[in-house]
């Protein structure tokens, strides 16, 4: 098993002869292939980042939510027992991890609520 520091050896030295890394970072909808630094990849496979998350800029808790929730954001009301209403809101499957963020700060409203 290589470490870390030989592991950003190797790839520097296949990108000396045009190879290139990408990664298939995940989002709810598939994978998007994206172009990751010596460092990111090395830390990865050792098992020190969670570079979906960081791909996505999202902490590894929020990156989880997003991808058990299939890009569908859920209604940010209350119901009357006190529990956050199921219901979807309006809208499409967010495979953008940026505007997922976009969405959870606005905390939209399903149909039923307002929304
Ligand atoms: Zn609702």
């Amino acid at each position: 098993m290589l470490n870390r520091d030989q592991i950003i050896e190797a790839i520097r030295m296949l990108r000396r002869v045009g190879v290139e890394i990408h990664f298939q970072c995940p989002n709810p909808a598939g994978h998007r292939s994206m172009g990751i630094s010596e460092a990111d990849a090395a830390a990865y496979a050792v098992g020190a980042i969670n570079l979906p998350a960081r791909l996505s800029g999202m902490s590894p808790d929020e990156f989880a939510d997003w991808m058990h929730s299939g890009g569908y954001m859920c209604c940010h009301a209350l119901t009357r027992a006190g529990r956050r209403c199921k219901n979807l809101v309006r809208g499409h499957q967010v495979t953008d991890s940026a505007e997922w963020k976009r969405l959870l700060e606005e905390k939209p409203y399903c149909a039923k609520h307002g929304g």
